[in-house]
């Protein structure tokens, strides 16, 4: 969006995109109406410049009680006619003049004189007088208040009285005058007006002024002119200073284009750091009230900024107010930046050190764990033959006799002991004995089905949970598995050494308990001890 461009969005007035649009929009809507009274005044202003200043010189003399109003009147027009106040002066200054009145008519005899105009210059610039009000004041109660007072006017002519008159029609409604380049075309002469004294006000009027420098050689000029009073002519000496100022008001003109501009480069620059700011991404909790607060804050001082760049009439004060603000924006967004900053490391940190806390927990987690499995494993397994212990064989007997139970398939045990194990201890050596036990597990564990289920029970000796097995299946597989172990050789330091196994066998039988069922297995293993070894005996 350019830079004078008006935003369109205007619904869209809590985003953060809206905030710089809204002051821009009031900006410019502001400078709408400005733009459009100062029009409308422009005219209005000149002519009331030209016929305040024509009256209030003229009226200078009159009464030393008036002169002082008159001179603040004057001084009002410096920067332009500031209606409220110039009303408020013409007020005071209607107030005295009634006064001033009132007691010149007490006084008939002594101030007449004093008030009376020389006729026949009178009502030339009377007439001129009516005939410019008349044209300017055209609403029709105006209108006719004017004419009744020129039809009821007596000669010698009261010029206070007359101003008076004039002055309260004109006040009473303030109306838009004709747009018009033509100055007023009328004179006030007055007996009492001596041109030195008039000279010296306007010269006065001169070096009260807040002359802009390309014109100061003109004001000395007209400065000498009225000095040297060479030129009787007071008509010209007014004339000279009314165009005089209103070139001053001309002048003003660009100075006022110029706050214009160095606004609206205000008004880009802080949408740009607003827009800044708002682009920044608030991480933290509390970042939306830290921003809310910056955001009234800075509106706020937007607005005073708005308020004091529309009663401005000067450039460089308004620079300083304008600059002091947005350093103070400026500290009041570096503040907040850095609180913002604060908080979101302070959240990081407790993010990360959550972040840890929660990494070392898992990782503790994962420890005990592998812990607990180790140690489950470690208490379920036989370190030596790494087959699953007596605790393990309790437990799964468990689970095979409920499916037993559960859903009547045949369930098998059979009991081992290696035969003369003692023997090989001592011929060989306990580790030898060890060794012939790691071997004779390999041998069950390989060559028996992965559903068998075989532990280290004690000793040397074994079991085999046989599940979906009957004791002839049993049977035959413990046969094999007697005769691989029977035809294997084990490497004791050198020395292939052959041992032999025998078993008891038995199937699970209806309203069986596992000891009932062991103790079957264990009388055929007796049995087959009995009958010679290396044999599997039926239980
Ligand atoms: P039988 O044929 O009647 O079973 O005779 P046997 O010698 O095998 O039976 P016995 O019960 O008399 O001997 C078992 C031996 O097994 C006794 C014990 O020293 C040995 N033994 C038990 N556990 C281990 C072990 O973990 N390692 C070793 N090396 N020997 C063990
Ligand atoms: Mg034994
Ligand atoms: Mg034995």
């Amino acid at each position: 969006m350019g830079l004078f461009g008006k935003s369109t969005n205007k619904n869209n007035s809590n985003t953060t995109e809206a905030a710089p649009d809204k002051w821009r929009d009031k900006y410019l809507d502001l400078l709408d109406t400005q733009e459009q009274s100062e029009k409308e005044r422009k005219f209005e202003q000149e002519l009331l410049c030209k016929a305040i200043v024509r009256l209030s010189v003229a009226a200078s003399g009159f009464d030393n009680q008036l002169d002082p109003y008159l001179l603040r009147i004057r001084s009002h027009l410096k920067s332009g006619i500031n209606s409220v106040q110039l009303k408020a002066e013409l007020e005071q200054f209607t107030d005295v003049l009634t006064r001033i009145t009132d007691a010149s008519e007490q006084r008939p005899a002594a101030t007449t004189s004093v008030a009376q105009t020389d006729e026949s210059a009178s009502r030339r610039d009377i007439d001129l007088l009516f005939e410019f009000l008349l044209h300017h004041y055209q609403e029709p109660q105006q209108n006719s208040a004017l004419v009744s007072i020129r039809d009821s006017l007596t000669y010698p002519l009261n010029t206070q009285q007359l101003f008076l008159s004039i002055a309260e029609i004109i006040e009473r409604k303030p109306e838009r005058i004709k747009q018009t380049n033509s100055e007023l075309p009328f004179i006030i002469a007055s007996p009492a007006v001596n041109e030195p004294a008039i000279n010296k006000h306007l010269i006065s009027l001169i070096e009260r002024l807040d002359i802009p420098e390309a014109l100061t050689a003109k004001a000395q000029a007209l400065k000498q002119q009225l000095n040297s009073a060479q030129n009787n002519k007071l008509d010209d000496h007014l004339d000279n200073v009314i165009n005089f100022l209103l070139e001053i008001n001309a002048a003003n003109l660009p100075k006022q284009q110029e706050i214009d501009k160095f606004l609206a480069i205000i008004t880009e620059q802080l949408a740009e750091l607003d827009k800044a700011v708002t682009g920044s991404t608030m991480a933290v909790i509390d970042a939306s009230v830290n921003r809310s607060k910056l955001d009234q804050s800075v509106s706020e001082q937007m607005n005073e900024l708005h308020t004091r760049s529309l009663a401005a009439t000067q450039l460089e004060p308004l620079k300083a107010v304008i600059s002091s603000k947005i350093s103070q924006i400026t500290k009041e967004i570096h503040e907040h930046k850095t609180k913002e900053q604060a908080q979101r490391e302070q959240t990081q940190k407790q993010l990360d050190e959550l972040s840890q806390k929660i990494k070392s927990m898992e990782s503790e987690t994962s420890d005990l764990k592998s812990k607990l499995q180790t140690a489950s494993t470690h208490a379920m397994r036989d370190p030596l033959t790494d087959l699953p212990n007596r605790f393990a064989y309790d437990e799964r007997l468990t689970i095979e006799i409920t499916r037993w139970q559960r859903y009547h398939t045949p369930l098998s045990l059979i009991v081992w002991d290696i035969d003369f194990f003692k023997k090989v201890n001592d011929q060989y050596g306990h580790q030898a004995g060890d060794k012939v036990l790691i071997h004779v597990a390999k041998q069950f564990t390989e060559n028996a089905r992965k559903a068998d289920f075989t532990a280290r029970f004690g000793g040397e000796e074994f079991t085999m949970l046989l599940p979906h097995t009957n004791k002839q299946s049993a049977f035959k597989l413990a046969h094999k598995l007697r005769y691989l172990i029977e035809q294997s050789r084990i490497n004791i330091n050198g020395e292939l050494l052959a041992v032999t196994v025998s078993c008891g066998i038995t199937q699970f039988i209806d309203g069986d308990t596992h000891e009932a069922a062991f103790a079957r297995a264990d009388q055929a293993l007796y049995r087959a001890k009995e009958q010679g070894r290396n044999q599997c005996c039926l239980g």
